[in-house]
């Protein structure tokens, strides 16, 4: 089974090839704003996506990457939620 779509697993843009993903920065990198780039997704596609830090679901993961986490390692909203694979 081949995957038709790849996501950053930072800010959830979606990309039809890995190498167009990794072409480009990210908004959302953990680094800072386009301080590095889209990084892939290695999980399946889902209807819900969990945060591995809170276990908060969402219905994207661009969604979920747009807030930041209670439970970040880095501290209490110290980074965004990641998605759990
Ligand atoms: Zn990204
Ligand atoms: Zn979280």
């Amino acid at each position: 089974m081949e995957m038709a779509n790849y996501y950053c697993k930072h800010c959830g843009q979606r990309f039809s090839s890995v190498n167009g993903l990794t072409a480009q920065t990210c908004p959302r990198h953990p680094d800072g704003n386009h301080r590095g780039r889209h990084e892939l997704y290695e999980g399946d596609e889902k209807s819900q996506y969990t945060c591995k830090y809170c276990g908060q679901r969402f219905s994207s993961i661009s969604g979920l990457t747009a807030q930041t986490c209670p439970r970040h390692p880095n501290g209490n909203h110290k980074g965004r939620h990641s998605p759990a694979l």
